[in-house]
């Protein structure tokens, strides 16, 4: 029997700061385990930080989650989300945007797992609205609720 746990892998998820370089111009740039980045002590706040040994550049902990996988993935696992907090709902998005129904429901329970460094990311990286995010979050916890209930 095959596994399926490769899929999501490739479709993008959220990968844990540290575990690739978060810097856009380096050839690594979000390259999970590729084995580029180093611990390099800890910030004045007590956080570990890291070091790229491609592009030299240093960032801290809380500088690196990201939906990782193929480019055009992440963007589309960014989007899925975006849509989620419309109100377009996982059904409908899943179809939409062309990915299975259990994969946008992981996406969903990792993002709000990580909700701080998730929030981070898509208000810097992809230019969200705070609205945007309070919407994703309250979808997140509905359907959070549900599960727990249901
Ligand atoms: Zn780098």
């Amino acid at each position: 029997m095959k596994k399926k746990e490769g899929d999501m892998t490739k479709q993008g998820m959220l990968a844990q700061a540290g575990s690739y370089c978060p810097n856009k111009e380096c050839r690594q740039y979000g390259k999970v385990g590729a084995g580029n980045i180093i611990k390099y002590g800890k910030s004045q706040q007590g956080r570990q930080r890291y070091q790229c040994r491609v592009c030299k550049k240093v960032f801290n902990e809380r500088v690196g989650t990201l939906f990782y996988g193929k480019r055009t993935a992440v963007k589309d696992s960014v989007e899925s989300l975006a849509m989620v907090a419309e109100g377009m709902g996982i059904r409908a998005t899943a179809r939409v945007k062309g990915i299975k129904h259990d994969t946008l429901s992981a996406w969903l329970r990792e993002a709000g797992s990580q909700a701080q460094q998730v929030e981070e990311l898509l208000l810097q990286d992809y230019q969200w609205s705070a609205s945007q995010i309070d919407a994703l979050w309250t979808f997140v916890r509905r359907k959070e609720r549900k599960r727990l209930v249901g």
